[in-house]
């Protein structure tokens, strides 16, 4: 039977980055969750849906179609087959993303996919309830923190070179208000399986954090 390993925690604790490596070495599917919040987002800004009113977005849920298509261990995802992987990462998803993501409607759809596309490969899935609502029977779970500061000065470097204009504060503010809507909110907020491993990455390098979660593979 097929492996899941899932992979939660805050926002820019390096999740995918922990996540696309561990996939490459065990051969597995890496799945981004955050990137399918992230693709309905869009969508819902584009066709200026209002977020605040859930009946308005769950009306639209059925005309969103998501697909992966799994290259090279980076997140290509299409929204009704259009690639959206560097647009989702932009600062009007980022912020917006966490109100989209804390409605019921919305949840219930993206768990029943993510369920799907664990059913018949082996995957590592990153996000913030996989461990918790997704897969709750995997194997593996980790939970990922790391020092705010240092997540946003990661995240800032990585965003800077496409975005110019971008400011560490807002980079952090952004990370700040993240974490808070994601642990509070009502539906499946971010919290720590029990039986999930943490892994503070403070001051780990990327070879580090993988050996970590290796050496938690069951052999
Ligand atoms: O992982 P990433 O930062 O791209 O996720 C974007 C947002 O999507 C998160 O801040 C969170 O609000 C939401 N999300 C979620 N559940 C997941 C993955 C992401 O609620 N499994």
């Amino acid at each position: 039977t097929n492996i899941v390993v899932a992979i939660d925690g805050y926002s820019s604790c390096g999740k995918s980055t922990l996540a696309k490596a561990l996939a490459k070495k065990l051969h597995f599917i890496y799945v981004d969750s955050g990137a399918m919040y992230r693709a309905v987002t869009l969508y819902l800004l584009r066709n200026n849906i209002d977020i605040t009113d859930e009946k308005a977005v769950e009306a639209v849920l059925p005309d969103i179609h998501l697909n992966f298509h799994s290259r090279d261990y980076q997140t290509h995802i299409l929204l009704n087959d259009e690639e959206v992987s560097d647009e989702i990462r932009l600062m009007p998803v980022s912020n917006n993303v966490s109100p989209v993501s804390a409605i019921k409607a919305v949840r219930t759809e993206m768990v029943k996919q993510q369920q799907r596309m664990g059913k018949s490969k082996n995957i590592v899935m990153d996000g913030r309830d996989i461990g918790t609502a997704v897969f709750p029977n995997a194997p593996l779970k980790l939970f990922m923190t790391a020092d705010p500061k240092v997540r946003a000065e990661r995240r800032f470097k990585e965003l800077q070179p496409t975005n110019p204009d971008i400011t560490l504060e807002e980079v952090f503010e952004n990370i700040a208000h993240r974490d808070y809507s994601d642990t509070t909110r009502k539906e499946s907020p971010l919290v720590r399986a029990e039986d999930a491993i943490i892994l503070d990455n403070t001051n780990l390098t990327p070879e580090e954090q993988l050996q970590f979660a290796l050496d938690r593979v069951e052999p």
